[in-house]
């Protein structure tokens, strides 16, 4: 694998602004470039850890990168990572058609981690290496 795909991909930083509600809407930041970028991001306490939900949009126009996905990692308010887990994309889903003007893919990862600890989450969406587990 060529370090230079993995460069290809998009860094999305959410930062958390503290417990409660602000769980459930957090805050997006998102560098500019790549032709994939997270356009929602949500945590939602469940059982036994935390969900992180949401979409990709991509704006590569009508060739979707090979094996899509996102990785999302969670760290405490001392940026010591908590938990992370992946999630493959629909590469389908990301092909822009006159059907689909403006291509979505859903994501979902579990975290085994209480979303009470949880200070920032990264979601990291890419393709071109192979897919995760
Ligand atoms: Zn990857």
């Amino acid at each position: 694998m060529k370090p230079s795909l993995l460069s290809t991909g998009l860094a999305l930083a959410l930062f958390l602004t503290g417990a409660g509600a602000a769980l459930a809407s957090p805050q997006i930041s998102a560098p500019a470039g790549g032709s994939l970028r997270v356009e929602s991001a949500r945590l939602t306490p469940a059982a036994g850890g935390s969900y992180v939900s949401g979409k990709v949009e991509s704006s590569s126009g009508y060739a979707a990168p090979s094996t899509p996905h996102v990785h999302v990692s969670a760290y405490d308010s001392r940026g010591r990572l908590l938990a992370e887990n992946d999630d493959k994309l629909n590469r389908d889903s990301l092909v822009r058609s006159h059907l689909q003007p403006t291509p979505h893919a859903s994501y979902v990862v579990f975290l085994a981690e209480n979303p009470a600890n949880i200070a920032r989450i990264t979601v990291l969406v890419h393709g071109g290496h192979a897919a995760p587990r």
